[in-house]
């Protein structure tokens, strides 16, 4: 019981938050730009953030995260961190030799009011960064947003190296938004499947969830180049997935070069994947391929045969915003009944948007952005259920109030296989379901009684 301490009554807390929710802007920073091919983080701060945000994303990936650091001292913190940017951009440059800088900043940085782009400039103006190579930035002060703010501004500093050409390169931009490096592989699969030409950005697969090979390497085969990345700017339209996480790139690329864009969910479970294939049908004017409508059959199938052990199970959900909406939307459609919802990040189109997708369920679903897990706990002591899904931290709850429970989400530090088994498209929704009933029959196997206790279910 070592979340005892929890009280059943709720009181109103605006100062204090208890088991977050989220982390920090600059973990959403590294990992986004670990997607990009040759690119190297650098976090404008302390030691000490970069070595948190590194071993966060370690934990998680299972795979060692490279990220180098401004280093401020007491002196740069009180003076300003412009020297030790410039000094480490020429450095990395000279020993590292990536082809991109990807600078975010932290809490420290930012409130000393460290001016990012005018260092670049300087660092520009005395010839440190060599031609051809590049540096971007974000500003992800960890005192605002969370990881997933963090992770869509670096997507959008992304955006901003498209260099148009004004000839259109005939490709789909995919913002992907923070899933793991299996589901970029499988969002490029159900593209190249539909037939659509397209530039994946950010793309983590091939970088964090690599091989063995014996060899190191500093910067994997894997990640968009930044020969992709200028050509952003020429493409035909932009299919961004998650408004939180995708949006602001895809608007950017819309508003300064006139490439239209598509705001859809993440396409995680049936519904959510329909609507991102039906889009990239559209756009290759194409028919739906056999193999992916009977992929699409094959989810509808299990979802049908095992209905019996879904329906009407209460659902507590923690995580972030595009990935519950989606997920909420799919619970919703297989009979489940989620009742309580928490992220931490903040935004309040996030509760309007779970109260549209639940206004059917007959009855009233706990909502809240920039809420936290003491809250969702303290929800489920007043009103229990069946099932919880969130990130490693939910085990806490799990344990204490003795529920099933699936690791899904950021972080998952005590668990395997998030990285190679996607959970978008319809694949990933068979994996959904796999491990949703899975605990929910190991459960049952648990507790029936000898007279029930069945050998096929
Ligand atoms: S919250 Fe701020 S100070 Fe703490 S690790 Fe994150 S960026 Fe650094």
């Amino acid at each position: 019981m070592l979340l005892r301490h929890t009280p059943e009554e709720i009181t109103e807390r605006k100062a204090l938050t208890i088991n977050p929710a989220k982390t920090c802007q600059p973990i959403g920073a590294m990992y986004a730009a670990l997607g990009i091919h040759g690119c190297l983080p650098h976090s404008h701060g302390s030691q000490g953030c970069c070595a948190y945000h590194r071993s966060t994303l370690t934990r998680h990936y299972k795979e060692p995260i490279s990220a180098s650091t401004s280093s401020f001292t007491e002196g740069s913190s009180v003076f300003g961190g412009s020297a030790n940017m410039l000094q480490a951009i020429n450095n990395i440059f000279t020993v590292y030799k990536p082809e991109v800088i990807a600078v975010h900043t932290t809490c420290l940085s930012e409130t000393i009011g460290d001016d990012l782009p005018q260092m670049k400039k300087k660092a520009l103006d005395e010839g440190k960064i060599p031609e051809g190579k590049y540096v971007i930035s974000a500003s992800t002060p960890s005192y605002a947003g969370s990881h997933v703010t963090g992770f869509s501004s670096m997507v959008a500093s992304m955006a901003g190296m498209a260099t148009p050409t004004g000839k259109k390169n005939g490709k789909v931009n995919i913002i992907p938004g923070w899933v793991e490096p299996a589901d970029m592989e499988e969002i490029k699969r159900l593209v190249n499947l539909v037939g659509v030409k397209s530039i994946l950005f950010p793309d983590t697969s091939g970088v964090l969830n690599g091989p063995l090979s014996g060899e190191y390497k500093m910067f994997p085969d894997g990640g968009t180049t930044v020969a992709e990345l200028q050509s952003t700017g020429d493409s035909i339209g932009t299919l961004a997935l998650g408004e939180w996480c995708s949006a602001d790139a895809a608007h950017y690329l819309d508003k300064a070069h006139k490439v239209p864009c598509t705001i859809l969910d993440m396409p995680f479970g049936l519904k959510a994947t329909d609507r991102f294939i039906d889009a990239l049908r559209n756009l290759a004017g194409v028919n739906v391929p056999d193999e992916i409508g009977l992929e699409r059959g094959q989810l509808v199938d299990m979802i049908s045969d095992m209905h019996q052990y879904l329906y009407k199970k209460r659902v507590a959900l923690a995580g972030d915003p595009d990935q519950l909406i989606a997920m909420t939307e799919f619970l919703v459609s297989i009979d489940m009944c989620p009742v309580h919802i928490v992220t931490g990040t903040p935004g309040k189109k996030f509760g309007k948007r779970i109260k549209e997708l639940t206004k059917d369920l007959g009855y009233e679903v706990n909502v809240k952005a920039k809420g936290d897990l003491f809250l969702l706990h303290q929800w489920i002591k007043n009103e229990p259920v069946d099932l919880l899904i969130g990130n490693t931290y939910g085990k806490y709850i799990a344990r204490d109030e003795d529920l099933p429970f699936v690791r899904w989400g950021f972080p998952i530090l005590d668990r395997q296989g998030h990285q190679y088994f996607p959970t978008v498209g319809y694949k990933g929704g068979l994996r959904l379901l796999e491990k949703i009933l899975g605990v929910l029959m190991d459960r049952k196997d648990r507790d029936d009684p000898e007279s029930k206790f069945e050998l096929v279910l």
